[in-house]
């Protein structure tokens, strides 16, 4: 059975497991650096970019995190997670884990809405896909290499960097799995 991890420091893990387990895969809660043993791929959740760092350098995850992308593991950004796999912010000196060649923005759709749901088209993916938003980057810029997968309001929200896969919303927030069931996809294809 494939391992799927969830950095579990902070935010929105306990929605990834459930769908995870729902596709019938092993959910591993990621708390430590043991807990990164054995997975065949890790989701980086939704929160608070910033928070989340802080609490990777203090449990000492960020490099072997990084190791454990250079050893082939697939890995997911949302929201937050997007902001953590990116190899540039804008308005930032330094990415945090600097993954997949992407450039984002924080907080990019809107000061009065905070959170909002659209549905998505999406290439390779379906049609009508919920896509819950809140105070989301989104996609600036994006390596040659990288598929764009879906815009909203001519921004880009979803893309794929060969095994890395980043969105700017939450599909983990709604009861569609199609998008956790192409990250499935992507990590049979690589172990
Ligand atoms: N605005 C948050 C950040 O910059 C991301 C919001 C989210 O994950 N829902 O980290």
């Amino acid at each position: 059975m494939l391992k799927i991890g969830v950095l579990a420091l902070q935010g929105a893990v306990r929605e990834h497991i459930r769908q995870i387990e729902e596709l019938g895969c092993e959910a591993i809660p990621v708390k430590s650096v043991e807990d990164l043993n054995e997975l065949n791929g890790l989701i980086l959740p939704g929160g608070e970019s910033t928070t989340m760092r802080k609490l990777l350098d203090r449990y000492n995850l960020l490099e072997p995190i990084r190791a454990l992308a250079a050893k082939g593991i697939p890995m997911f950004g949302t929201c937050a997670g997007l902001i953590l796999l990116a190899k540039e912010i804008v308005g930032y000196k330094m990415p945090h884990l600097g993954l997949m060649d992407v450039v984002v923005e924080r907080n990019s759709f809107g000061r009065q809405v905070d959170s909002f749901e659209v549905e998505l088209s999406i290439r390779e993916i379906g049609e009508d896909i919920p896509a819950v938003f809140i105070r989301a980057p989104h996609i600036v810029s994006a390596g040659e290499k990288v598929e764009i997968l879906a815009k909203h309001e001519e921004r880009i929200v979803l893309a794929r960097d060969g095994r890395f896969l980043g969105c700017s919303f939450h599909p983990e927030l709604t009861e569609d799995t199609r998008i956790m069931k192409y990250f499935i996809e992507m990590v049979r294809e690589y172990n």
